[in-house]
């Protein structure tokens, strides 16, 4: 990897937690870690080697023993990470290490005990107060987000139904890198605030820990902090820089193979694996620089902290040890992780006016609150200088931004008394319309009616100048300005003491450095400062560089042993996995050829596809979106709503609510014909023409005789809709067809 003017190695510090009690209890072995924190240096001690065998040594930008405190790793590890963020650059934190080392003790801690409050919560105190304590022409816009990766899926911690949600997917943007999209982010206005949403996210995470065994520690925690600050430039603009950090609590390291995993939880185990060994491989990769392809995408992980290793932030790796013999393959497996990420090269840069700052958004939408506030209570101003008779002119545009808060100040005060005035006003002629004796009863109401209305107006308007001033007001407090917002509770000399504190570790860091560099070239320069003034002389020196020479190049054989004995036991593991997973594969194997017809499995199989994105096998549609030919037919408009294509009348039918045998049918039910039989008298004397039907009589028979035949849904109700002109005809041909 080049290195450029720009980049910067990952810092890689290394933690040692204390011997817990059941690991004093099993004996005096003692750890098997031992550090020299002036140095920065690991040495570790193989339990099982004879004593003549070299410790092998490390060296880290900083270690923290047993005894350490949260506070001191905070401040020489971790401030200035946290301080180039709130410079707008991209920063990272991880937490690496086997399962009850003090991952999460580091990265959280004990909350309640100021002691012991872990990265997290110092980082929340150092972001608000820094805010508090800038200058007041700086504007700030804090989120939070709270992600974890379990089984190789992104969920959203802040999610108020976790447990059922869909996994997030992951995005790529040129600008911000990758994100997840649909995460929940919460604005932050003070450190309560944020704390909460920790809380939040971390009963979430304690859900999913007791429906899953050591889920925990199976799964990776992504807490990010977007911090994004506005300021005026020296082109009398307003820039935004947005510092984005990561706090990483990752799985346990430890090998599975140990914890003696089978069937389901091995495959769950070899999701968690495969995080990690990919963030293994992309650390390699990076560090080695020599391969040109970085394994990024072969998980979720790295594609998350792609910008964090290699790219654009600032990364802190905090290795996590127990000091414990049991665990002394661990404990080397995690120095080596460690030795290799600090050869890791990134490129921080500043975040300066991206196009997706939030914050500008934010600016904007309270921009144009504000105008349009200030435009009402101007309009109520003038209102009240006509009332008042003053008559309004404004002079003089040039204002300084104070003497505009005051004349703001004035309107404000102005539209409010204007209200008070017009509703007395309003008030008062009322009553003089009510006392008016002149006036007749109906002029009177009228009168009134119009005030109360004029009234009514003006209430309407003077709450909608409240609800906006609420929105403005609720918009503006979430941006929180340097100086202001934030009570600061510290008073000077505690600020001075914490700036002193900042400068020893300083000092404590810049010593470690020089150390470490001396000890590179006392071995460098060893040779050229020694004058032979004998051969004897020369002999004895070069006899003993070439031990020195010795026993390193024993330290690099054994280093290799190690090396090639790890690489022979990931294989081993690996293989039992495939193994497992082909046995896997047998089975589903048995049960498609025997139990699937097969062109059954064939149409499944033409119709899945491979969506590389989400590393999942996925069905195509039946029908191409694209072709609009063969899509689907429509069903006809006139079923909408119903199980099928149904007339008028029918609809008629339904609506009026009667019998529901035949609803949505297209039926006619016919009532029987119940009149009487006509019996009119025949008068044989005066006979008439043959051909004249009796019911063309004027006789009541002819109001009996028609229509009783009614169809079911036919109600005495009178039936506007064509259909009953359907039903009458029918009566009609039906009731002459009777009578003849
Ligand atoms: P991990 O997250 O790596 O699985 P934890 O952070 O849960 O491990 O730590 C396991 C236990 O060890 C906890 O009880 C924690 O309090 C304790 N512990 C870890 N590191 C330290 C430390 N530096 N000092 C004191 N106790 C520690
Ligand atoms: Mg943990």
């Amino acid at each position: 990897m080049s290195k450029n003017k720009s980049s910067e190695s990952v810092k890689v510090v290394v933690r040692c937690r204390p011997l817990n009690r059941k690991e004093e209890s099993n004996g005096p072995a003692g750890g098997i870690v031992q550090m020299d924190l002036r140095l920065g240096q690991v040495i570790l001690r193989n339990p099982r080697a004879p004593p003549s065998e070299p410790q092998k040594t490390f060296t880290f930008d900083a270690v923290y023993d047993a005894n350490s405190k949260q506070r001191d790793l905070y401040d020489e590890s971790v401030r200035p990470l946290i301080d180039s963020v709130l410079a707008g650059f991209n920063g990272t934190i991880f937490a690496y290490g086997q399962t009850g080392t003090g991952k999460t003790y580091t990265m959280q801690g004990a909350w309640l005990d100021p002691e012991k409050r872990g990265v997290i919560p110092n980082a929340f105190d150092h972001i608000f107060t820094h805010i508090s304590r800038s200058q007041s022409d700086k504007q700030y816009l804090v989120r939070a987000s709270y992600l974890e990766i379990y089984r190789e899926e992104v969920r959203d911690l802040l999610d108020p139904n976790h447990g059922n949600a869909r996994a997030l997917e992951l995005r790529e943007s040129p600008e911000t890198g990758v994100y997840v999209r649909d995460l929940t982010s919460c604005v932050c206005k003070s450190i309560k605030e944020i704390e909460e949403v920790m809380n939040v996210g971390n009963q979430a995470r304690a859900v999913g820990a007791t429906d899953m065994n050591e889920h925990s520690s199976r799964s990776h925690a992504l807490f990010l902090i977007t911090v994004e600050c506005s300021q005026p430039g020296p082109d009398g603009r307003k820039h935004i820089r947005v510092g984005r950090l990561n706090l990483v609590d990752l799985a346990g390291s430890e090998r599975q193979a140990k914890t003696g995993v089978q069937g389901e939880r091995l495959k769950e185990a070899a999701k968690i694996n495969l995080s990690l060994s990919a963030l293994g491989n992309v650390i390699s990769a990076l560090a080695d620089g020599r391969s040109g392809h970085v394994p990024y995408r072969d998980s979720k992980l790295t594609r998350l902290l792609q910008d964090s290793l290699g790219g654009n932030a600032k990364t802190v790796m905090v290795a996590t040890l127990g000091p414990s013999s049991q665990h002394y393959d661990e404990t080397l497996t995690t120095l080596r992780y460690a030795n290799r990420a600090k050869n890791i090269q990134n490129q921080p840069r500043v975040n300066e006016d991206p196009k997706d700052a939030l914050l500008r958004e934010f600016q904007r939408e309270i921009a144009r609150l504000r105008a349009q506030l200030n435009h009402r209570k101007w309009r109520s101003k003038q209102k009240k200088e006509q009332v008042d008779g003053e008559g309004w002119d404004r002079d003089g545009d040039e204002e300084t931004e104070g003497e505009e808060e005051e004349e703001e100040e004035e309107v404000e005060k102005d539209a409010e008394e204007y209200v008070k005035l017009e509703e007395q006003r309003l008030e008062r002629e009322k009553e003089a319309i009510r006392e008016d004796q002149f006036l007749l009863a109906e002029e009177k109401q009228r009168l009134l009616g119009e005030k109360e209305r004029m009234m009514g107006d003006l209430r309407k308007e003077q709450e909608a100048t409240e609800q906006l001033t609420a929105k403005y007001k609720a918009m503006e407090s979430k941006l929180l300005v340097g100086g202001k917002n934030i009570m600061d509770h510290t008073n000077e000399q505690q600020k001075m003491l914490e700036i002193k504190r900042h400068e020893i570790a300083e000092q404590t860091r810049s010593e470690r450095e020089m150390q470490q560099q001396m000890l590179v070239q006392d071995e460098e320069t060893l040779e050229l400062r020694e004058t032979f003034t004998s051969l004897q002389q020369e002999v004895e020196a070069k006899t003993k560089k070439l031990k020195k020479l010795y026993a390193k190049l024993q330290c690099i054989k054994a280093e290799i042993q190690d090396v090639n004995d790890e690489h022979v036991r990931s294989r081993q593991e690996l293989e039992q996995t495939q193994n497992e997973l082909t046995r896997e594969l047998k089975f589903k194997y048995l049960i498609i050829e025997n139990f699937i017809p097969p062109e059954e499995k064939n149409k499944i199989m033409n119709r899945l596809t491979f969506d590389p994105e989400e590393d999942q096998w996925k069905f195509q549609p039946l029908v191409p979106a694209e072709s609009k030919s063969s899509q689907m037919k429509k069903r006809p408009a006139s079923a909408v709503g119903y199980k099928r294509p149904i007339s008028q009348y029918a609809r008629v039918a339904i609506a009026m609510g009667a019998h529901s045998r035949y609803r949505a049918e297209n039926i006619m039910f016919l009532e029987l014909d119940m009149a009487p039989p006509n019996t009119a008298t025949l008068d044989r004397s005066t006979e008439a023409d043959p051909n004249q039907s009796p019911s063309m009589d004027n006789s009541p028979a002819k109001d009996k005789g028609i229509c009783k035949s009614r169809s079911w849904c036919q109600t005495p109700k009178s039936i506007t809709s064509s259909s009953s002109n359907v039903s009458l005809a029918a009566c009609h041909t039906a009731t002459s067809t009777a009578a003849q």
